[in-house]
């Protein structure tokens, strides 16, 4: 999950959770947690959610007894409401969380993820960079962390410790749009790239924003996003033609990631 999908998953959970008592927790294995199952179930046993909110790929559910619940869903996860009368049963979820009213939610991680419990002062901690969404995301927060580094464009933009919430799925129409080579290096970007980029950035998280996120991630009730593999522009269509240019989109090498480029509009 990229911002796309973690601002409306967190967005709906708000909308469902907030002012709602939990009555308990059950769990399905433990590696997910920062405490014992038992002291999780019971620290958080008859506490009123608060509020639900996001930073980054970080859903945080904040309770009347100043701890937070922080979801990182990892490689992915299915995290789903049920209601009091159309009960989901938990089947393989890691996490049941039923509160007061009958209603609840469980959570699948697909592959690894965190579920910890924090004290607010723990969260206060916690550094979170801008995602473009925010409004401390401008264009001169990106050009100036531009400039203050050394190294290639894709690895910067999905350096979590400067822009939150772009992972290696939307990186690719991002690059593109911006007709920036992957690997190019910062210091090789002049100022119009840097605008371009700038504007990629948010076109490209935006678009998504608008089809409702991407379609493999299900939102809190089971949904999936419309924005699908034929809504990227490059990403995923190795052997296809460019949309600019025509010119065949090839898969290359990034580090220890793919990328999806056209050869002709992106060159380094
Ligand atoms: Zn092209």
């Amino acid at each position: 999950m990229e911002l796309p999908e973690i601002e409306k998953l967190s967005n709906q959970m708000d909308l469902m959770l907030s002012e709602k008592e939990i009555t308990s927790i059950s769990f399905n294995g433990d590696k997910f947690l920062n405490l014992s199952t038992d002291e999780f179930a019971n620290r958080i046993k008859l506490q009123t959610i608060v509020k639900v909110f996001y930073r980054g790929k970080i859903v945080i559910i904040t309770l009347t007894n100043d701890e937070l619940i922080i979801i990182s869903t990892g490689m992915g996860a299915d995290v789903l409401y049920f209601d009091a009368v159309d009960r989901i049963k938990p089947g393989k979820a890691n996490i049941n969380l039923l509160l007061k009213d009958g209603s609840g939610f469980t959570i699948r991680f697909w592959w690894f993820g965190k579920f910890h419990l924090i004290k607010s002062l723990e969260f206060a901690e916690l550094k979170f960079a801008p995602d473009p969404f925010s409004k401390i995301f401008t264009y001169n927060y990106l050009r100036t962390k531009i400039r203050e580094s050394n190294t290639t464009v894709k690895a910067f933009l999905l350096n979590q410790k400067i822009i939150s919430g772009i992972g290696n799925m939307y990186v690719h129409d991002i690059l593109f749009k911006a007709q920036l080579h992957p690997q190019k290096k910062l210091n090789a970007l002049t100022e119009k790239d840097i605008e371009n980029l700038y504007f990629s950035v948010k076109f490209v998280l935006e678009s998504a924003r608008k089809k409702g996120a991407f379609q493999y991630d299900l939102d809190f009730f089971g949904q999936h996003g419309e924005f699908t593999i034929n809504d990227f522009a490059v990403g995923y269509k190795e052997g296809l033609p460019c949309p600019e240019c025509e010119n065949i989109i090839i898969k290359i090498k990034t580090g220890s990631n793919s990328g999806y480029i056209c050869p002709n509009c992106q060159t380094l």
